[in-house]
């Protein structure tokens, strides 16, 4: 049986319609297929692969870590050199109220423990979301997903969880003296990139403050200098209670983290003990991959490169007619007319050696999250490329 009649006959499926590209190798921006076409990654896996795919540093650290060990325990218990030593950078880089690391395997499973981390600090449960935001298809995140479409076929979720509209001052009390946390994206990705207004995050931030509610940044996305900052709460100057991390972490190995402070990770270590644990989180080959992508990011200016890629990915589409770009950074999105128009594009681009994708909750824009490694000559004539496929459509 091929490849391809094994992927579609035994590898479950999420939707009737997969890319279905049938990959070889991948390489800096660019992933081949074995039919040896080339494509250009202008949505870096989704927003993992920021150094590009399979950056030399992150191969080494990963081959060098094979070497010594692979699992040898699970989280919490033997101290792992590659575990301590990334914990040790990157709460570097924070501040001293984000000094301790949980780490987990994804995404949505960061979300998990931190639903659970603040459930059990304030002994509350009551959980704010946004309408719009995504954190993740396991139950819990699902719980605190803002769009019904996704959640309704899996009720009962969580109980108690509330939506408030994203950048909206209205409703804000619905955060109060029963909330356990408040849990959003500093920049809504899958909801279409919309950045929050700085004085409404502000005012979030006040309000979890005056009831005394936890608040959870969702950063598994905008992490990483992929909105221009390391993270994306630096740039708003809003510090969280708890952050969550995974995509770009591991510079392409499964990883991911929730963040907080020593005094409210306390509550983690008794009560039982060992009431959170986790088989594989913190895998010595993903931290290993995952300090070396931070040593790299810190090494050099990437978040330069991502205020420099939103500069010329403004100056061409805006060149071409494109008026409505949203996003910060790395991570933006082209706003286009309707549904049919957004299709055809993606598939068309797609055709031209270039892979753009959706957001979940939106069916008119284009998500553009190329790699902070991308050459100017290859943005922009990847750019060019999309602006004349727009204009073919329009
Ligand atoms: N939160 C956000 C903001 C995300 O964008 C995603 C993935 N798109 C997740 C959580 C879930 O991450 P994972 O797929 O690794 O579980």
């Amino acid at each position: 049986m091929s490849n391809k009649d094994s992927f579609y006959e035994h590898v479950a499926q999420t939707s009737d319609a997969p890319m279905g590209l049938e990959i070889d190798y991948a390489e800096g921006p660019y992933i081949v297929t074995t039919d040896g076409k080339e494509y250009v990654d202008f949505i870096s896996g989704i927003a993992v692969s920021s150094l590009g795919h399979r950056h030399p540093k992150v191969v080494e650290a990963v081959k060098r870590q094979v070497d010594r060990h692979l699992h040898v325990m699970v989280y919490g218990e033997f101290i792992q050199e590659p575990q301590s030593a990334y914990a040790e950078l990157l709460t570097s880089q924070l501040p001293d109220s984000l000094d301790r690391v949980y780490f987990v395997n994804s995404g949505t499973e960061a979300n998990e423990g931190a639903l659970k981390l603040a459930k059990k600090y304030t002994g509350r449960h009551k959980f704010v979301g946004f309408n719009h935001g995504y954190h993740g298809d396991t139950h819990g995140s699902l719980s605190v997903t803002g769009r019904d479409v996704y959640r309704d076929p899996y009720l009962p979720l969580l109980p108690d969880v509330h939506f408030l509209d994203f950048n909206h001052f209205d409703g804000l009390e619905t955060i109060d003296e029963e909330t356990a946390a408040v849990i959003m994206e500093p920049i809504q990705g899958e909801g279409g990139i919309i950045p929050a207004q700085k004085d409404w995050l502000q005012a979030v931030r006040d309000r979890c403050d005056e009831v005394g509610a936890l608040l959870i940044f969702d950063e598994i996305q905008t992490g990483f200098y992929r909105t221009g900052s390391l993270f994306a709460f630096q740039g708003f100057e809003v510090v969280p209670d708890i952050m969550s991390l995974a995509k770009a972490m591991g510079g392409g190995m499964p990883m991911g983290a929730f963040v907080s402070s020593s005094e409210i990770f306390e509550v983690f270590k008794h009560d039982p003990p060992l009431n959170h644990v986790t088989t594989f989180g913190g895998h010595p080959v993903s931290c290993a991959a995952a300090y070396a992508t931070l040593s790299e990011l810190l090494s050099d200016d990437y978040g330069a490169k991502a205020k420099q890629i939103e500069q010329i990915v403004r100056e061409e589409l805006t060149a071409a007619g494109i008026d409505e770009i949203r996003g910060v950074g790395a991570m933006l999105g082209m706003e286009l007319q309707d549904r049919d128009l957004t299709q055809k594009v993606v598939e068309s681009c797609f055709e031209e050696g270039i892979i753009l994708g959706w957001t979940l909750h939106s069916n008119t824009l284009v998500r553009l999250a190329p790699p902070l490694i991308i050459e100017e000559d290859l943005l922009r004539s990847t750019l060019q490329t999309i602006n004349k496929t727009v204009k073919k459509y329009c």
